[in-house]
């Protein structure tokens, strides 16, 4: 099997080339890169065969590389490409998919090979059930999230081939007017071992500072409920949410506050090693999710367990 893949976020692009380079078996892994000669290589070290490298973003949108990518695809007919469930990502390769005339299954949680033939498995109804889809077509176009394929070591001395493409310029190309640093936090919640997750029980956008003291005593990274996000107002505004149609996480603990528990979130979570949570209402849906419980008032809980854990 030929998989390409191609992400415009590098550490998802690690990602997805250890979970295309187990899918490939003895096939080739292609990767599409634009970014600098260096990522190129990085892409070789951790499992591409072949780099289609089509230079640096500078003042192009990613979208506009859509041609230059549907004609690679076009020219080199891999059976998959796998690309990274970003939003740039996703408008990319449907984009790609309907410049070649097929379509793009979007955030597949898991790829199988079965006799020659892909299954795609993902979750439909808002997280409520899962459908597993198999390709029919010569191209399978996907795009998958974090966390869902394990990254390989990089081993630098991989042999591979970096192939220079030269871009199709776009018929219409956007003009990048100005670009700012996105305002969101230092989270590094995809690699964290621990989370602290802030749901709705915090009244004010203030109180969150009983989660950060928390976290800090486990230390821990903190995730948000989607409404904490976006909700009006925001009380985390710019910070990645957990669940359904956020970002999904696998830590070794998933902590809880203030979160009701529905499945659009904890599908967001339910991999974790051991999920404890913290509710004042005690049938709410998240005890049955947890290993571990506490009934009682966010107000009163966090500011004890934080002393506990710092030993004061
Ligand atoms: C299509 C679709 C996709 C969605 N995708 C996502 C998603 O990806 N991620 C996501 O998170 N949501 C998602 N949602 C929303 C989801 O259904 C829930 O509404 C949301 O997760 C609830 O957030 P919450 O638990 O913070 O708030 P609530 O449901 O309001 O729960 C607050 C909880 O806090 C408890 N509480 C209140 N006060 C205290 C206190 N003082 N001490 C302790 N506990 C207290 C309450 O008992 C309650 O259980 C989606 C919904 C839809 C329809």
């Amino acid at each position: 099997m030929n998989i390409f893949v191609f992400s415009d976020s590098m550490a998802l692009m690690v990602e997805l080339l250890g979970g295309a380079r187990e899918l490939a078996g003895n096939g080739s892994v292609a990767a599409i890169v634009i970014g600098s000669e260096s990522q190129a290589q990085q892409a070789i070290a951790v499992g591409a065969d072949v780099v289609y490298w089509l230079g640096e973003q500078g003042n192009w949108m990613v979208d506009d590389f859509v041609p230059t990518i549907a004609k690679i695809l076009a020219d080199q007919k891999p059976n998959v490409l796998i690309a990274g469930a970003t939003i740039r990502g996703k408008a990319v390769v449907g984009r790609a998919a309907a410049a070649l005339d097929t379509v793009a299954i979007t955030n597949a949680k898991e790829i199988r090979s079965i006799d020659g033939s892909l299954l795609l498995s993902r979750m439909i109804y808002g997280g409520g059930a899962v459908t597993v889809q198999r390709a029919t077509g010569d191209l399978l176009i996907t795009t998958v999230g974090p966390g869902q394929f394990a990254a390989v070591a990089a081993d630098q001395s991989r042999d591979g081939e970096i192939v220079p493409i030269e871009r199709i310029e776009p018929v219409i190309k956007i003009t990048k007017l100005e670009s700012k640093p996105k305002q969101t936090g230092s989270s590094n919640i995809y690699a964290a071992k621990r989370v602290v997750a802030v749901g709705r029980g915090f009244a004010e956008k203030a109180d969150l500072q009983l989660a950060r003291e928390l976290a800090a005593a486990l230390d821990a990274e903190l995730g948000y409920t989607r409404p904490v996000t976006e909700g009006t107002p925001p009380f985390a505004e710019g910070e990645p949410y957990i669940g359904v149609s956020g970002i999904q996480i696998k830590p070794d603990l998933y902590l809880a506050v203030g979160v009701s528990g529905q499945t659009q979130h904890v599908i967001g979570v339910n991999e974790a090693k051991i999920i404890v949570c913290i509710n004042n209402e005690p049938k709410a849906l998240m005890f049955r999710h947890s290993d571990y419980g506490i009934v009682g008032d966010l107000y009163e809980v966090l500011p004890e367990l934080t002393k506990a854990l710092k030993g004061v």
